[in-house]
């Protein structure tokens, strides 16, 4: 598993706590921060924070902090990967 140190403050992806900027962090490109313990670096991916609004796919608009991130890759020259915003009933939460 990557490990790095962290460049800035973050949230860990599986505990939802804090990663402060230089402690060890494992870090996936497609799941984010988290703590390097093996409870959070092997755990289940839950806390993905939302920064930005977005709007799903249903168009409903989805204020910061809420609904569910989802990695999606685009296809294209020069697409990468973005994360698409899930509104709460369309990731079932
Ligand atoms: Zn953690
Ligand atoms: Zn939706």
């Amino acid at each position: 598993m990557p490990r790095i140190v962290a460049k800035k403050d973050g949230t860990c992806r599986t505990c939802g706590g804090r990663v402060r900027k230089g402690e060890y962090a494992d870090f996936q490109a497609d799941k984010g921060l988290a703590h390097p313990e093996p409870a959070c670096a092997q755990g289940a991916a839950r806390h993905r924070p939302n920064i930005r609004a977005g709007t799903c796919t249903c168009g409903t608009h989805v204020p910061p902090g809420k609904g569910h991130l989802r990695l999606v890759e685009d296809k294209g020259p020069g697409l990468g990967k973005r994360w698409a915003v899930d509104c709460a009933r369309c990731a079932g939460l």
